[in-house]
């Protein structure tokens, strides 16, 4: 997933050969997703669908179909906000897998991008477990969810081999299950979205919930004196623009987390927290402000969630960061 990973599990000493078996099964299962969903490989399933450019029903593994039909959820739940079908966008504008284009794309070609875009072409049949293409040119991006699905197959798979108390963290997408050695919840930090240091801006206590952030100041580029943000606004086909440093969602699902996440990171701090506080989501926005700080806003289903889950103990190291 061109990413890094931790797996952290609580359990009596686990013999050496057990500890391989659950080495060879984290492995096998990133492999398995990888060789599904990422567009950085060609021979992936979904570089496969990409390349198509039949209109007629195509089948699906499970998990891939999972996902899918997730992200179409969450684009209409967000307006289109969330948009999976933003690939070619993405690629212009020199975030993903294609090379990195010479300049940045014309107002002409970013309209292009956008008629050959858009979310509601996908038709998805669970029946038959296939996607229908409505325009040959789709090309479908799932890096805004598929991490935090991998976080949530691999907590699964810990759990079908009876190592129920685990923390799995990738690429900055979080899950906790069950409490840390100390009996206590994991204790996960948000970094202070900032690209130079990394110091925590919160440490949340988090006990069989997930984490995802989205935010800007990890992966993107300066082009012409600017900032590019690699979230992409599906209704403008260009980078988002605004004060908003980065989102944190807590959820039971981790798909859920990063899919949210990457939408009210499109939406900004007022639509997006409107709609958080709406959808009653657990969202963290932080907000830069002119002194070079960050003003916090957290929605009520936030608030709730951490009054709920008291930390007890003094040690107030995390145990992970999470940002991306
Ligand atoms: P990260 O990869 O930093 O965890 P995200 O989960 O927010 O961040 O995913 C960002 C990636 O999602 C981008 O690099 C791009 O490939 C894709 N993307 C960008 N804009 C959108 C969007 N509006 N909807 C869905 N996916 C997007
Ligand atoms: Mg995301």
């Amino acid at each position: 997933m061109g990413t890094t990973f931790e797996v952290k599990v609580v359990a009596s000493l686990l013999p050496e050969p057990q500890q391989e078996l659950v080495r060879e099964a984290i492995q096998g299962q990133l492999q398995d997703i990888d060789g599904k969903m990422s567009t950085y490989r060609e021979a992936s399933e979904i570089s496969r669908l990409n390349r198509s450019r039949e209109t007629t029903p195509h089948p699906l593994s499970r998990e891939t179909f999972t996902v899918l039909t997730e992200a179409l959820r969450i684009s209409r739940m967000t307006g289109g906000a969330f948009d999976i079908t933003v690939g070619p966008l993405v690629n212009a504008w020199g975030f993903g897998p294609a090379p990195h284009p010479a300049a940045l794309p014309t107002d002409v070609e970013i309209e292009q991008l956008k008629l050959r875009s858009g979310w509601v072409k996908i038709e998805l049949d669970p029946r038959t477990s296939t996607i229908r293409k409505g325009d040959p040119a789709l090309y479908l991006d799932l890096s805004a969810i598929a991490k935090g699905y991998a976080v949530d197959r691999l907590s699964e798979v810990l759990a079908e081999m009876k190592l129920v108390r685990h923390m799995v963290e990738l690429g900055g997408e979080v899950r906790t299950s069950g409490r840390n050695a100390g009996g206590n919840p994991w204790r996960i930090a948000i970094e202070k979205p900032v690209s130079v240091s990394s110091a925590f801006q919160r440490i949340l206590p988090l006990e069989n919930l997930a984490l995802a952030t989205s935010g800007d100041y990890r992966n993107f580029h300066r082009a012409e004196g600017g900032h590019l943000s690699h979230t992409i606004d599906p209704r403008t086909g260009r980078p988002v623009q605004h004060e908003l440093a980065s989102v944190s969602v807590v959820d039971s699902s981790c798909m859920r987390a990063d899919g949210y996440a990457t939408a009210l990171m499109v939406l900004g701090e007022e639509d997006g927290y409107r709609l958080a506080a709406e959808q009653d989501l657990a969202a963290l926005f932080l907000v830069r402000t002119r002194e070079g700080s960050f003003r916090e806003m957290e929605t009520p289903a936030f608030q709730r969630l951490l009054r709920a889950k008291p930390v007890t103990g003094t040690d107030l190291t995390p145990e992970r960061e999470s940002g991306s």
